[in-house]
């Protein structure tokens, strides 16, 4: 069952598109990411070369895709979308290279989930725009050298960290995308209203921006579900309203979901606060490890609600008073 507020894509995301930023002026927030693809942007345009490869990280939803779409349209190049998962064979990843145009983007989606072997085969293509294709099987096999038109790689992980070192030093140009802050969204909601041409009030966008988890994507479907229940319930999309309705999907005032409140929960419960062990957590949630570490904790650990120390997660003061609860007595991290 998917989280409503889960910042993972979904089938109801083909909806997103219409609320897609077209161009780097159209983008709001990543200040730091912007300014620098547009100066990387604008010189490579002068120089008519290819982009430097550019690696995008953050937590899901924070507008990866969105922005190597932008890269390839302020190019004025085509684009190309894959994913780490998706890619099976090397024979896969050659056909999509050998079809490129030349300056084009190639977007590799969850690049920290290549196979080793397609790994390897994108060394040579980004740093030479070169191809080492084996022909043939056994002692017959013999190695084709095949030139690729030079290419932009653009690629997106929710960790850097997850990267083999070797593929992290091809990318001339890394950018960590930040968790926005209610201010940022307040405007992409309310810009994603006008769009829908839904009537939102301002108190309303306000409230969506404070309670979506610092992620775009999630402001966005929130969006749509408080549109959805103004539509079938006649109610204008005013404050009260909009807090009603994120109480009944299980957002709370601080944003977060049910699962970010069992994972609370469990530390305080169970554990007295921590120190906890990443891998104790996932099992008593039965949720995977990679979820936890990349989607849940990340926003918990920017509001302090957890820190993570040397020797596992702790639940943080904040964390304890949004629980109802009091911290127990004695020294805190
Ligand atoms: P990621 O690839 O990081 O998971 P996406 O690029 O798919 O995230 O963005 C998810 C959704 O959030 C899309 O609907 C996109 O339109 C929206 N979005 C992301 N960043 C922004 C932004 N800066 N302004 C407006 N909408 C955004």
């Amino acid at each position: 069952s998917e989280r409503v507020i889960s910042a993972a894509r979904a089938e109801e995301d083909a909806a997103e598109g219409a609320l897609r930023p077209q161009t780097l002026a159209d983008f709001t927030g990543q200040k730091a990411a912007r300014e620098n693809l547009a100066v990387f942007i604008a010189a490579a345009r002068q120089r008519e070369e290819a982009l430097d490869h550019v690696l995008l990280h953050g937590p899901p939803g924070l507008g990866k895709t969105t922005l190597a779409q932008i890269v390839a349209r302020e190019m004025g190049v085509g684009f190309r979308a894959t994913s780490g998962p998706v890619l099976q064979r090397a024979g896969d990843l050659a056909a999509i290279l050998t079809n490129l145009q030349p300056r084009d983007v190639l977007f590799v989606d969850e690049i920290h989930r290549l196979q080793p072997a397609i790994e390897e085969t994108l060394y040579p293509a980004m740093e030479d725009f070169q191809l080492d294709l084996i022909i043939g099987e056994g002692p017959a096999a013999r190695t084709v050298r095949i030139d690729l038109p030079p290419f932009t790689l653009v690629g997106a992980t929710t960790r850097a960290g997850l990267l083999a070192t070797p593929l992290r030093d091809r990318f001339g140009i890394p950018l960590r995308l930040q968790f926005y802050t209610p201010e940022e969204l307040h405007r992409i909601v309310t810009r994603g209203a006008g769009k829908l041409g839904f009537a939102l009030s301002e108190e309303g966008a306000g409230e969506i921006a404070r309670r979506s988890r610092g992620t775009p994507r999630i402001a966005g479907r929130l969006l749509r579900r408080i549109r959805d229940f103004a539509l079938v319930e006649g109610r204008a999309a005013e404050r009260a309203m909009v807090d009603e309705t994120l109480i009944r999907l299980e957002v709370d005032a601080l944003g977060l979901d049910a699962m970010d409140r069992r994972y609370l929960r469990r530390m305080a419960e169970h554990h007295g606060g921590g120190p906890v062990g990443v891998e104790t957590l996932a099992a008593a949630l039965a949720e995977g490890r990679d979820t936890i570490e990349e989607v849940i904790e990340p926003y918990l650990i920017q509001e302090g609600l957890i820190l993570r120390t040397p020797r596992g997660r702790m639940l943080g003061e904040p964390g304890w008073r949004h629980l109802g609860l009091t911290p127990p007595a004695g020294p805190q991290p």
